[in-house]
This record gives structure tokens, C-alpha cells and sequence, in this order.
């Protein structure tokens, strides 16, 4: 299939290109790299030999999406571009409204133009909010603690409202809990801009010499421990659930969300002492105050993802934390480097 994917230069766009194309789909990506770099997609043609063309561009911009759906006709889009830092998302409402909902917004608008009727949406296990239940299923309520949460729903909202009043449209709406890792060849991998705000990173950071400790904010919760709990999915099992979806978008109709997690949750010290197996470099480490806004645990009800789209995540704590390492220390300074 003719795959659009906007934001395919970041982080899970990336390696969700590298696993469309191993499945000879067709992709054009739109990036305007507010948070990556050309340079990805580079690195992305050398591991595929895969032909991936690209579009500078705003998923605001009509214009450009007009222009792009002429040049290219995609048969699906995956929706990646959007802004997803929790704490700027409080202090930065609008920017994150006007990119994650106005974007969704004009790119449907943009998709209705040529007739194209299959979208896959980023979103997020943060739609949930504090968990009435756990695991989480797709029925758990909905009530998001954070603006970007927020914009998610929000997003969730309008594409779901779109495909009941669209015959033939198709909207996939993905909630990943965390992703973390990276691709087998070390080549790809997250590369956060600035002061990372997610433990993985923050933890490969310190592992690798470029920041002093690692703050664990809390351990006191109620979990085994006392450190927040999470269900960690690798980005390359992440990334084979948008093509399980893309095949699944051929053949269903409708709006449906899916859980993408591995139902396995993990403590901060447990991630710690995955990374410091990995990587063979004590992560020196030091308790501090809870983080406002986190829940003591998260953990995903991932069947429906399996018994429908027939995906399942396969990659372990080790291979999380092994791939980390490797793209960490194989690239210290990022993309940038
Ligand atoms: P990322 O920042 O690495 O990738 C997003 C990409 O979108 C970047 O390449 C960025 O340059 C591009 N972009 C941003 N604004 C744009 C705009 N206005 N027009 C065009 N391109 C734009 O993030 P990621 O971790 O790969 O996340 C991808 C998507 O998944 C996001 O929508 C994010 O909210 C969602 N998500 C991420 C996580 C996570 O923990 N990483 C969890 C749940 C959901
Ligand atoms: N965390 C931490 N120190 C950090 C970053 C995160 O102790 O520097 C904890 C955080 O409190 C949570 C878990 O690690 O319990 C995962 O945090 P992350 O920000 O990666 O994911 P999210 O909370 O958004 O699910």
C-alpha cells in the first residue's frame, strides 16, 4: 500500500518506516523536524535500500498536504507528527491544541479531498488517567490528567467522529504505553533534543557518563518496590503494530483504539538493573520527591490488539534495555553526533 506518514522522521515513525518498508509498502513521510533531523531518513534508506521519499512540511499547512496527496495519492496515512512533552503541554496549551488537534483536523480534511480513508493515530495510554482498574482495557474511562492527554482524547474524538460519518473510513487509534529501545543495528534510536524527560533516556544518559544521576521521583508508592510501575513496549514492537493495523485498516471499517503494551509492568529499580546487566556501568541513583501528575502503576490489556490485528509484542526487559545501551553508546551525541 501508499503509505503517508507524517512525522516518520521521529522517534517511532522512524522505525515503523524501516518495518513498512520490509513489508513492501510504499512510504512518503511529512516532517517538518521541529524534534528530529533529516538525517534519520538517511539513515533509514542505508538499512533498507528502501526508496523513502520526504516532504518538509507542516501537518497545518493545507497547502503542502494538498500538494503531497496529489504528488503521492496515499491509500493510508499514519499520523505521527505531534507535540508530546507532558510538562510543556501545561505551560504551552495552545501550541500543543493547535498541533495535535488542528493538525489531525486539516490532514483529514486534506485525506477527504482525494478520498482517502484510512488513518492510523498516535495516541496514547494517557488518555486513561488515573486507573479505576488495572490492567487497563479500551472500555477502562477515559480522563486524561494532562493537557496533552487531553489533545490526544480530543484527537481520539474527531477521528472517531469522522469514521461514523465516513463511509468506508477506517480509524485505528493506537495507545501506546512506553515506548522504549531501539533498532537491532544501533543506527536508530531516540534522541531527545534536550533535558530527556523520560526514564529510559535519563537512565541511558547517566549510563553512558553524560549526566551525573538518576533522580527516582518517589518510593513510596503502593507497588512492590515502592517505585512508579510501567509497561514498557520496544519500539520495534510498537512499530510492526502500525503495519498489523495498516492490514487491519484494509479490511475493517469504523473506529476502534488498541492497547499497545506487553501487560508486563516494571519498576524504576527494575529498569535500572536491566540497564546496569546491559550495559555493565553502574547507574548511580538518588530518591526524590514524587513527580506531579504520575499513578503509581500502569499496565495494558493488550488481547484485543492480538485477537483482531493478530499482534503480539515479542522483545523482553533484556532486549529493551540491550538496544538502548547499544544505540546510547554507539551514538552518544544523538543524531547529532
Ligand atoms: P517524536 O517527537 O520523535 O516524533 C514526532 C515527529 O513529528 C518528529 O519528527 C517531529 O519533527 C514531527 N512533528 C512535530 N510537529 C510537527 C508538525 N506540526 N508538522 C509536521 N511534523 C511535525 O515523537 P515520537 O516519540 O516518535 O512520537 C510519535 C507520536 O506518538 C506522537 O504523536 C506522540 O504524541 C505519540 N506517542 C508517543 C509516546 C512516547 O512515549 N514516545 C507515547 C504515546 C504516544
Ligand atoms: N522516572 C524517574 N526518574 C526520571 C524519569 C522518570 O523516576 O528521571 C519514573 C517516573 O516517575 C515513572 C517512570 O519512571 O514512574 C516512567 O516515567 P516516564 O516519564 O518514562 O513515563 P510516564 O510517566 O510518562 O509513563
Amino acid at each position: 500500500m501508499r503509505v503517508l506518514v507524517t512525522g516518520g522522521a521521529g522517534y517511532i515513525g522512524s522505525h515503523t518506516l524501516i518495518e513498512l518498508l520490509g513489508q513492501a509498502h510504499e512510504v512518503c513521510v511529512l516532517d517538518n523536524f521541529h524534534n528530529s533531523r533529516p538525517v534519520v531518513l538517511d539513515r533509514v534508506r542505508s538499512l533498507t535500500n528502501g526508496k523513502v521519499t520526504s516532504v518538509t512540511g507542516d501537518v497545518r499547512d493545507r497547502g503542502a498536504l494538498d500538494a503531497l496527496m496529489d504528488d503521492f495519492a496515499p491509500q493510508a496515512v499514519i499520523h505521527f507528527a505531534g507535540l508530546k512533552a507532558v510538562g510543556e503541554s501545561q505551560r504551552q496549551p495552545v501550541d500543543y491544541y493547535d498541533v495535535n488537534v488542528t493538525g489531525t483536523l486539516t490532514l483529514l480534511r486534506a485525506m477527504d479531498r482525494i478520498g482517502c480513508r484510512r488513518i492510523i493515530f498516535s495516541s496514547s495510554a494517557t488518555v486513561y488517567g488515573e486507573p479505576v482498574y488495572l490492567p487497563y482495557d479500551e472500555a477502562h474511562p477515559t480522563a486524561p490528567l494532562s493537557v496533552y492527554g487531553r489533545t490526544k482524547l480530543m484527537a481520539e474524538e474527531v477521528l472517531t467522529d469522522w469514521a461514523r460519518a465516513t463511509p468506508e473510513a477506517t480509524a485505528v487509534l493506537l495507545r501506546y504505553f512506553n515506548p522504549v529501545g531501539a533498532h537491532a543495528s544501533a543506527r536508530l534510536g531516540e534522541d531527545p533534543a534536550d533535558y530527556p524527560n523520560n526514564l529510559m533516556p535519563f537512565i541511558a544518559q547517566v549510563a553512558v557518563g553524560k549526566r551525573d544521576e538518576l533522580q527516582v521521583f518517589g518510593d513510596d508508592y503502593p507497588t512492590d518496590d515502592g517505585t512508579g510501575e510501567r509497561d514498557y513496549i520496544h519500539v520495534v514492537d510498537l512499530a510492526r503494530a502500525h503495519v498489523a493495523a495498516v492490514d487491519w485498516a484494509e479490511s475493517n471499517t469504523g473506529a476502534r483504539a488498541f492497547n499497545i503494551g506487553t501487560g508486563q509492568p516494571y519498576s524504576v529499580y527494575q529498569m535500572v538493573e536491566a540497564f546496569r546487566r546491559a550495559s555493565g556501568h553502574p547507574i548511580p541513583l538518588r530518591v526524590a520527591p514524587r513527580r506531579d501528575g504520575d499513578v503509581a502503576r500502569m499496565q495494558a490489556d493488550s488481547r484485543r490488539a492480538e485477537a483482531e490485528m493478530g499482534w503480539r509484542a515479542t522483545h523482553t526487559l533484556d532486549d529493551m534495555a540491550a538496544s538502548t545501551w547499544a544505540w546510547q553508546s554507539g551514538n552518544p551525541d544523538g543524531y547529532g553526533g
